[in-house]
This record gives C-alpha cells, structure tokens and sequence, in this order.
C-alpha cells in the first residue's frame, strides 16, 4: 500500500532499526519503546489487523508469532508479552497488522 508507514519501512524507503528479515515476515525496534525489549513483528503483505491476517492467511500469523517468539527468547529468554492492538479503541494506530513483542522487565496487567 503507498500511503502505509510499515508497508514503507519494509520496502526500505523509510529507515528502521530492523531486527530480522525474513520472505514474508519483517521485525524492526519500535520508535517509541515501553520496555526494554520492544520489537513490532510485521507480515510483508499489508493486512489492516490480526483479524483480518487470520482470516486471509492463517500460516502467516503462524509465522509471525514464531518469529516473535524467536526474538523474544533471543533477546530475553523468551518470556514476552504478545500485543496486538485492533481498532483504534484499542490503541491501534497504524493499521498494518503488527505484534508487539514486550519483555525485559516484570510486567502487570494491564500496563
Ligand atoms: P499501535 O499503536 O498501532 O499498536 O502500534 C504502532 C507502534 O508503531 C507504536 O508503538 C509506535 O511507537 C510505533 N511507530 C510509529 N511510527 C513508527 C516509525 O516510524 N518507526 C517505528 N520503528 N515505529 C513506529
């Protein structure tokens, strides 16, 4: 999609501090982190939220939460929250489907 930020990222025609690449499945460091591991993992192919990913292509939301899960143990020993916002109600604010990778410190919950 032109007008979508993480469709941008992924082509390289925004900068990112990416953490794995992959065919169908990117994972770049967020802007704004909330912990001290904070890793959006994002599907190549633009689809609006978790929902509709789960609806279209069930193997890529397989994917992408091994790879999160990858990551997560990588960098923190694999204890991590897995967030995915849906709706702007629930905080979602770009609306290419991505998976929050939170971990690094002890958590409540919510917050
Ligand atoms: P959402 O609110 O949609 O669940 O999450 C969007 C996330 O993208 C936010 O945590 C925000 O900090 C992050 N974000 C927004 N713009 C950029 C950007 O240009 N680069 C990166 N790496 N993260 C971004």
């Amino acid at each position: 999609m032109t007008d979508c930020l993480f469709c941008k990222i992924i082509a390289g025609d925004l900068p990112s501090d990416m953490v794995y690449r992959g065919d169908r499945v990117v994972a770049f460091r967020d802007i704004n982190p909330v912990a001290p591991t904070h890793i959006l993992v994002v599907p190549v192919d633009h689809h609006p939220d978790v929902v509709h990913l789960a609806a279209k292509d069930e193997p890529l939301l397989t994917e992408l939460v091994t790879v999160a899960g990858e990551l997560a143990k990588a960098e923190a020993g694999g204890q991590f929250r897995l967030m995915f916002n849906t709706g702007a109600e629930a905080g979602q604010t770009v609306f290419h489907v991505h998976a929050h990778v939170l971990a690094g410190h002890p958590m409540g919950f919510p917050g």
